[in-house]
């Protein structure tokens, strides 16, 4: 193979077709709000745990919608409410995130 001095990642692309998407479909059932958001990134810019952990609401529900494991994400939470005052679509984020927990019961 020609070594041009550099390689190509891995796409970063995700089958939506081929990943596991029970855990949100369990939310969803749980709290029908998940549906609505719009992943607009306002939970994740004033969110207080997000400097230490990376910790973001709209990147929990992107996870799960993409089967991957958003424990350690949820473990930040420190339950403030933040994310429920600036949220665009009025989403009880709070509520959700308590729901999260029985997604992974
Ligand atoms: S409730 Fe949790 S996710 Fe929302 S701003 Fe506070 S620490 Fe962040
Ligand atoms: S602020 Fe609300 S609508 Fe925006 S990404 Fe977060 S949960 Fe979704």
């Amino acid at each position: 193979m020609t070594d041009f001095g550099f390689t190509l990642s891995r796409s970063a692309t995700v089958d939506l077709d081929r990943v596991d998407r029970s855990r949100y479909e369990r939310l969803v059932a749980l709290a029908p709000d998940a549906r609505i958001c719009m992943n607009c990134g306002s939970c994740g810019a004033t969110c207080t745990a997000a400097p230490f952990s990376g910790m973001s609401l709209r990147k929990v529900l992107l996870g799960l919608q993409r089967g991957q494991d958003v424990r350690p994400l949820l473990d930040s939470c420190m339950l403030c409410g933040k994310c429920t005052m600036v949220c665009p679509r009025g989403i009880n984020t709070r509520r959700l995130i308590l729901s999260l927990s029985k997604v992974y019961d």
